[in-house]
């Protein structure tokens, strides 16, 4: 393949965010054929095989969580490096690779300190919906198409920064491999890097997407006494008792928070908010015991404000803790993981409700939106 021969690419384009359900009618992602530029120095072209919708892509397409638009989004996926750019390090071609939601640029003092999530280069870009490089390497004829979280996962083809890639085992299916790198990666980390979650604590898990599920696996990993799932939908509530909760309750009932406190006397060790909502991640510091860590992956609209008593953060010497990209480092998290994976400590594929081709994308945004599906998967062929 010629470094200057432009690839032609079929993507799922949001042209604009607030689009009404149902997104089947609506039509919130357009599919469209687009040019792919080269990958220039440090970057490079992958072939997707899978893609992972996730509650974040929802949060942009209805406007919860502003990117600029024309954006391909898709930020969970898996593929093989077919050819690249100048300068790449880490990667050569036929790699089998999951991509990250946040590049880190590895130079910074955040990326220095182990902390990548908080690389505000990998951010900036984020925002700005580029590369890293600050390129944007998509095109609708003249049309510059903004890339969401350098990675632009609905899509056959795909230009990267090598530092939005994580190289894993081959033998990994691409459905699963794509799981690692925002529903396992964010779940599980949280539990792991951020909680520290130890044998024998008491944790509770509230929200039961892809996040929330990962965090029920990783804390049945690392052998929690007990594991209390919260959700407003009763076919995830039993889904979560198959893959290691001990204990659940319905978000909607009116004495939850009370019902789960005298259950646990007086509360859990660490409780887990997944679910990007404030009423839940205050039902989580609740039922999270003095001297307890609450911990928050959710993101909710950045203008919903929390309700706490200061008071009891202190005098009850309580943490809250947010965890974003799995509190760690995703190029040793991951691969990690899949060795988990592999030996059955984490049996993640129990994560997947679904495969879809691309051209379903917008009933399966409905179908995550009205809570019937877990993680639905978007195969290429
Ligand atoms: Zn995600
Ligand atoms: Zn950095």
């Amino acid at each position: 393949m010629s470094g200057t021969l432009k690839m032609k690419t079929l993507g799922a384009v949001l042209r604009s965010a607030g689009k009404p359900r149902p997104y089947s009618v609506s039509r919130p992602l357009e599919l469209v054929e687009l040019e792919l530029d080269p990958p220039g120095p440090h970057e490079v072209l992958v072939e997707l095989r899978a893609a992972g919708i996730c509650h974040s892509d929802l949060s942009v397409i209805d406007g919860s969580r502003q990117r600029p638009t024309p954006m391909l989004l898709g930020h969970e996926a898996a593929g093989i490096v077919l050819q690249t750019g100048r300068n790449v390090i880490h990667l050569k071609t036929g790699d089998h690779v999951v991509a990250v939601f946040v590049p880190a640029c590895r130079h910074c003092g955040s990326c220095d300190a182990g902390r990548p999530a908080l690389c505000a280069a990998g951010n900036g870009a984020n925002g700005a919906g580029t590369l890293l490089s600050g390129q944007r390497r998509l095109h609708a004829g003249a049309e510059a198409i903004h890339h969401h979280c350098g990675i632009s996962g609905f899509s056959k083809f795909a230009v990267m920064a090598e530092n939005s890639l994580v190289r894993i085992d081959k033998s990994v299916p691409f459905d699963i491999a794509a799981l690692f790198g925002c529903a396992v990666l964010t779940g599980v980390g949280a539990v792991m890097n951020s909680a520290k979650v130890t044998e024998g604590q008491h944790v509770a898990i509230l929200g039961l997407g892809g996040v929330g599920m990962a965090a029920v696996l990783g804390a049945r990993a690392a052998g929690a006494a007990s594991i209390t799932a919260i959700d407003t939908v009763p076919h995830k509530l039993a889904q979560a008792l198959k893959l290691g909760a001990t204990a659940t309750y319905c978000a909607d009932a009116a004495d939850v928070i009370d019902r789960v406190r005298e259950a646990t006397q007086g509360g859990v060790d660490v409780a887990f908010d997944m679910s990007g909502s404030v009423k839940a991640l205050e039902s989580a510091w609740h039922i999270t015991r003095r001297g307890g860590r609450t911990v928050s992956c959710g993101l909710p609209d950045p203008k919903h404000l929390l309700s706490l008593s200061p008071a009891q953060l202190v005098a009850e010497e309580r943490i809250l803790q947010g965890s974003y990209l799995g509190g760690g480092d995703p190029a040793l998290d991951i691969p990690r993981y899949v060795n988990w994976y592999q030996n059955g400590k984490l049996p993640v594929d129990a994560l997947i409700s679904a495969s879809l081709p691309l051209l379903e994308i917008n009933e399966g945004m409905d179908a995550l939106a009205s809570g019937t599906a877990l993680r639905q998967i978007i195969v290429f062929h």
